[in-house]
């Protein structure tokens, strides 16, 4: 579905973050991307999301298709329409908005009502806290909570492919595991899943296919089950040995 194919990106002309990168986000599957700071999974993201731009970063060479079609060029607006939605880094919901008017502004890029009804309920079922807080403020949310928002508010767009930034940062890790059992669920609905995470255990347990990325290049790659018993994910991300 998603074939990233020997990217080449710099920042500014100089600063290269992405060397050669291959990778597969096969069809009905989730995919983790494993890095630590700096490896380049933000540019990675970025580069399929069309906001390489807004950062200053190009695409020297090699190439992106999603659906067989070429993603290099697109920008922002046109690849969520194409169906690839990011949840960004951070979670970035609008605080002063309440959870419901964060909700419809996911849903602001299509005009069928009756598949933004269907969205909406989708997010509710998976996130019964946001329903029951659906008329608060999203800067009254806590930090787990206002991740889910930023997730259903990605859902909103009715994905084939969500783009998942870091979702477990600063949260504990209670929330994390619920995180990964939504994510689980959401692939399980049929969205094909992007994960991007320092978290190597959370990213492992819910990913088909795992890829590691080091400054710039893929180190490892393949099952997740097999990649999580590997020494060097062992020791380098799962913090044995
Ligand atoms: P983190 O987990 O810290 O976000 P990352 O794996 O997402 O790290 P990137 O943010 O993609 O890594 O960064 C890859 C490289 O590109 C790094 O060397 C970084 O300093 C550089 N870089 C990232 N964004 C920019 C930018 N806007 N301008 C210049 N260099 C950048």
């Amino acid at each position: 579905m998603l074939s990233i194919d020997r990217l080449h990106v710099t920042y500014g002309g100089a600063v290269q973050a992405l060397r050669g990168v291959s990778m597969e986000v096969p069809d009905g599957q989730v995919v983790a991307v494993l890095g630590s700071n700096g490896a380049g999974k933000s540019t990675l993201l970025r580069a399929i999301s069309g906001t390489l731009r807004l950062h200053r970063g190009t695409i020297d060479s090699g190439s992106l298709r999603f659906d067989g079609t070429d993603l290099g060029s697109r920008d922002p607006a046109t690849t969520v329409r194409m169906g690839l939605v990011q949840v960004p880094e951070g979670r970035r919901i609008f605080g002063r908005l309440t959870v419901e008017e964060n909700l419809r502004a996911g849903g602001m890029g299509s005009k069928d009502k009756a598949a933004k009804a269907r969205a909406q309920d989708r997010v509710y079922d998976l996130f019964p806290v946001l329903r029951e807080r659906s008329a608060q403020r999203g800067a009254l949310l806590s930090g787990g909570e206002q991740q889910m928002l930023a997730i259903g508010r990605a859902l909103m767009a009715s994905p084939k492919l969500l783009l998942l930034d870091e979702p477990s940062l600063g949260l504990a890790p209670r929330i994390i595991g619920q995180i990964g059992e939504v994510i689980a669920e959401i692939n399980r609905q049929g969205t094909s899943v992007l994960l991007v995470e320092q978290n190597a255990t959370m990213a492992l347990g819910v990913a088909d296919l795992a890829y590691v990325l080091e400054v710039g290049q893929v180190s490892l790659s393949g099952d997740a089950q097999e990649l999580s018993r590997t020494d060097e994910v062992q020791r380098l991300y799962l913090g044995h040995g």
